[in-house]
């Protein structure tokens, strides 16, 4: 027969060796995570892997399962709401720096513009999804209500970065998704004008100093005069269609841009700083509904002239419409 001793040892017996095993079993747990597959909506979505590497089946990156719902999340900032995708875990890690950006460049486009973007069907909107990817170069693409952004920590042009390249594809949801042009010729506004803005916008959240931006719209400058197409190809045929515009991208990008900064300055230097582009772009967002009438170069002149008075049809002829170079 045991006596109560023994029992009470052997049940001290049993529970360290239980205690033992329990440790043994958290640790380990604790040691190695579970990783699966970047949604891919394939069947190697169900696996699970051992270790970080890359899928396989599909190739993608492999994802700790922990982090696995955060890939998809919604932020909500005041009216503003942003659907993200990230297609790695880089780009999860960097969300709070991102959604900086969005939010305040978001609030300085809106006060630009007069207004929230506009969809297709011309209803306003506040809520976007953005694809999010760590790749070689910074890059993008936007759509109404949905932006493909790529981003990197190599620096574009000048103090360019990721950040100026998020705030360009963001712009977009106004020039160029709310307001559109009526063919490619429109490029070297569609995208100069957004580089200008994402720029001047940058200066004034402190993300590029007036120095550092100014710098950089120089060396725009220099891709622009030196553009092989400068002196060949207008402006407007430079972007007409995906070929010209890719192998005049010089022209139209940096031609855009420094367009956008020359007709600033001298709106506000004759109108003694009481005018500037920005009232062109607020005419256009409230003259130019997408469902009804898409702008071209005529209505640009025709903006500027209503709304700062000044006529620049002879400087378009110059420099827009023709091929003359700007010295
Ligand atoms: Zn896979
Ligand atoms: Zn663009």
């Amino acid at each position: 027969m045991k006596t109560l001793k023994s029992s009470y040892q052997s049940l001290k017996k049993q529970f360290s060796i239980l205690l033992f095993f329990t440790i043994i079993v958290f640790s380990c747990k604790s040691e190695t995570e579970d990783y699966v597959c970047t949604p891919c909506d394939l069947e190697c979505d169900e696996l699970i892997f051992s270790e970080p590497g890359i899928c396989p089946h599909c190739n993608m990156a492999l994802i700790k399962k922990s982090d696995l719902e955060k890939m998809n999340q919604t932020i909500i900032s005041g009216d503003l709401k942003i659907n993200y995708k990230f297609l790695d875990e880089e780009s999860l890690e960097k969300e709070a720096e991102f959604t900086e950006i969005i939010t305040k460049s978001f609030t300085f486009y809106k006060d630009l513009f007069g207004g929230n973007p506009r969809d297709t069907l011309d209803a306003t909107y506040a809520d976007f999804t953005i694809k999010v990817k760590k790749t070689n170069d910074s890059g993008g693409e936007a759509d109404a209500k949905s932006i493909m952004f790529n981003w990197s920590e190599n620096n574009t042009l000048g103090y360019g970065s990721w950040k100026t390249v998020l705030m360009h594809e963001l712009f977009h949801l106004w020039n160029g998704e709310t307001i559109r042009y009526k063919n490619g010729e429109e490029h070297w506004f569609n995208e100069g004008f957004s580089e200008f803005y994402t720029f001047q916008t940058a200066v004034r959240m402190g993300i590029v100093s007036p120095e550092e931006m100014l710098s950089t719209s120089a060396l725009s400058l220099g891709y622009y005069t030196g553009s092989k197409g400068l002196g060949n190809i207008s402006m407007r045929t430079a972007g007409v269609d995906d070929k010209t515009k890719f192998e005049n991208f010089f022209l139209v990008y940096h031609g855009g841009w420094i367009t956008a900064m020359v007709l600033d300055v001298d709106i506000r230097s004759k109108t003694n700083n009481e005018k500037s582009l920005d009232d062109l772009m607020k005419w256009l967002y409230e003259n130019f509904l997408r469902t009804e009438k898409l702008y071209d170069t005529t209505d640009i002149i025709n903006g500027i002239k209503i709304t700062s008075g000044i006529d620049y049809t002879e400087f378009f002829n110059t420099y827009i419409y023709i091929t003359l170079r700007p010295y």
